[in-house]
């Protein structure tokens, strides 16, 4: 057995601890978009594929048996890939999926579909707007160009921002509650814009917004093709034919 871990989550992570605590052959892949990607205890690949069927010569050049899709909810193009991969490979896949964030009393959510709703829902007055949403997808929030924008990045922003009033915190998650309040007070944050993560590493800013009585545009996880999913560790191990053996 040699597993392929698809990563770059906090999740994946700690698969990849409780992969290797398994004594599991097995390969962590990122993709190389931030400077120093966490550590773990697997041997580490970095980079594309190069496709679907990049993906797939890889998988049958490095004799992998199973694949855990385990990147972020949001990174579809590579989570459509692999399942082209794995049926194009003949290998079993799984994705290591948390649930999605649910609305609990208190929330003030517009649901949205995609980034470009995001933009139509926001007001047109001149607002405080905390996007929380990844850098790749700014640009499209440049249509709306009279709001004060705080971002928040892993990494500090080698390029000019698309959009004229942005503040950007440079900082890693998780995040806390106590934390993020504590942000969203100071720079007088009057709406929140993110993406239905799920899980618990970046939902400090929503419970902080729920607190705060803010508004919040939820931007809806993109939809995949339809594969087997584990919402831990333990039920890949499992999937695997491996004991549980989670913990420090
Ligand atoms: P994406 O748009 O779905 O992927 C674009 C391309 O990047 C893929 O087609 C693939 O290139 C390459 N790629 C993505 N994940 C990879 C991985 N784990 N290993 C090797 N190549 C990978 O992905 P994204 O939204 O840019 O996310 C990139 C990475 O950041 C993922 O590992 C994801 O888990 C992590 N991440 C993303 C977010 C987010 O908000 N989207 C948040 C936290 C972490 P080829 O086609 O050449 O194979």
């Amino acid at each position: 057995m040699r597993a392929l871990i698809l990563g770059g989550t906090g999740d994946a992570n700690q698969l990849a601890s409780a992969l290797a605590r398994a004594n599991i052959d097995a390969i962590y892949s990122y993709a190389g978009r931030t400077q120093i990607p966490l550590g773990h205890a697997l041997p580490t690949r970095i980079g594309g594929f190069g496709g679907a069927s990049g993906l797939a010569d890889f998988v049958r050049e490095a004799r992998i048996t199973h694949v855990i899709d385990a990147t972020h909810p949001f990174a579809a193009e590579m989570s459509r890939h692999a399942v082209d991969a794995c049926e194009m490979a003949r290998v079993p896949l799984i994705a290591l999926e948390r649930a999605p964030w649910a609305q609990a009393t208190g929330d003030r959510w517009t649901n949205v579909r995609d980034i470009d709703a995001a933009v139509s829902a926001l007001p047109d007055v001149p607002t405080r707007v905390f996007l929380a949403i990844g850098r790749q997808h700014i640009a499209a929030f440049a249509a709306k160009p009279q709001h004060a924008y705080m971002l928040r990045f892993v990494d500090a922003p080698g390029e000019t921002s698309p959009l004229p009033d942005t503040e950007v915190i440079v900082s890693r998650g998780p995040f806390t509650r106590e934390g993020d309040l504590d942000l969203m007070r100071t720079r007088h944050i009057e709406l929140l814009v993110a993406r239905n993560s799920g899980g618990t590493g970046a939902r400090a800013k929503i419970d902080a917004a729920r607190e705060l009585g803010l508004p919040v545009i939820m931007i809806a996880r993109p939809e995949l093709p339809a594969r087997p999913r584990a919402e831990s560790a333990e039920e890949v191990l499992a999937w695997l034919g491996h004991e549980a053996r989670l913990g420090a």
